[in-house]
């Protein structure tokens, strides 16, 4: 009965007539596995106005999208979204799909593998597909991140999994490719919907934009205490880079969780990454691995970081940071 599932799916998130960027990079990773199985690659669109999204989903890299254009999908809320995607697994029957591992992306993948009685692995950090088995090899840490587990959905499909923003690689554009439109309706009505949308309060206090950031100075446990920490800041300020810190930090309280990169914080991919007084644990390096250069300080030679490190200096972060302050600080003026 699985052989009937054909194709690789992604859910397309969007928000405002902007589609989210993680979407994007799982178009490209999921154009990597269609290839491999020799099936079309699909964007799954749902939203009110939104038609004219899809010439952007195939130019990123699908061969076709399946779209719900309906005013009951204007906000993201479970039940109808949960409601069109599974209408559409019933219908067409990807073999696998992909979700973006977002407060929505999350949501969802797991509302619709609960409904479709299928598997789902969660915050994976790599793809990758058993051709001859045509199973989805979906990898991410496990055990507290001693190991990495490839996780396997042998008995049912589709085979889910999400994905976290910034860990796969978006296609570059290709304008004017050209795909196929598959459009659905749901019969869903808005009275029917548990939950209603009554008013949207945007965020606007002041944002860390990790995932942006070109130069990131993030410190650890090694930098002692609070005051050592602010040496952080004081590099980061004088570079013009935003500080980045390990899960440690913020549970010390040195600094808030919307600073930490990580598994469970942000993932991110700038020009330069320095790493003081930061041991390298996977559940850090997963989120960081990918930066350009990464400079690492620790005073333990066979600390892990080291691994991952494009430069290392062993020593004392407490007397090289102000000395390296001190520099680039003279270096400015
Ligand atoms: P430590 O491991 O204590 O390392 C401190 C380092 O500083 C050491 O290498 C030491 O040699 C060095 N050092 C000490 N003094 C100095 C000095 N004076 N100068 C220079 N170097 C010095 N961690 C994250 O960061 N992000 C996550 O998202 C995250 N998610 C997690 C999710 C799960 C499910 C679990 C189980 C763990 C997670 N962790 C995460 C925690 C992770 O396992 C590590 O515990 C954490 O990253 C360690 O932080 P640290 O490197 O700052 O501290």
């Amino acid at each position: 009965m699985n052989e009937e599932y054909r194709g690789v799916w992604v859910f397309i998130e969007e928000t405002d007539g902007e589609i989210a960027g993680v979407s994007l990079e799982l178009l490209g990773a999921g154009r990597n596995l269609a290839n491999k199985l020799e099936v079309p690659l699909a964007g799954v669109l749902l939203g009110d106005g939104v038609k004219s999204l899809c010439s952007i989903v195939i130019e990123y890299g699908a061969d076709e999208v399946y779209v719900i254009d309906d005013p009951v999908l204007k906000h993201y809320r479970t039940e109808p979204f949960m409601t069109g995607v599974n209408m559409l697994c019933q219908k067409y029957k990807p073999e696998i799909f992909l979700y973006g591992a977002t407060p929505n992306g999350k949501d969802l993948a797991s509302a619709v593998a609960t409904d479709l009685s299928t598997g789902l692995t969660a915050d994976t950090t790599m793809l990758d597909v058993d051709v001859e088995k045509r199973l989805l090899e979906a990898s991410r840490p496990a055990f507290g991140g001693n190991i990495m587990a490839t996780i396997l959905c042998k008995k049912h499909k589709p085979q889910m999994a999400t994905v976290r923003p910034k860990v796969m690689k978006a296609l570059t554009r290709e304008k004017g490719r050209t795909g196929k439109i598959i459009e659905e309706s749901i019969s869903l009505k808005e009275e029917e919907v548990r939950t209603k949308v009554l008013k949207i309060v945007r965020d606007v206090g002041k944002k860390v934009n990790l995932a942006e950031a070109h130069i990131i100075v993030a410190g650890g446990k090694g930098l002692g205490d609070e005051k050592g920490f602010q040496l952080i800041h004081e590099l980061a300020n004088v570079l013009g880079g935003t500080v980045g810190a390990s899960r440690d930090v913020v549970e010390a309280g040195w600094i808030s969780h919307d600073y930490q990169v990580g598994q469970t914080g942000e993932t991110v991919t700038p020009k330069l990454y320095f790493a003081i007084g930061i041991s390298g644990a996977i559940q850090h390096v997963v989120g960081m691995k990918n930066s350009e250069m990464i400079i690492a300080i620790n005073k333990d030679p066979n600390a892990p970081i080291f691994d991952v490190a494009t430069y290392g200096i062993v020593g004392d972060a407490l007397e090289i940071l102000p000395k390296l302050i001190e520099l680039f600080r003279n270096t400015r003026n």
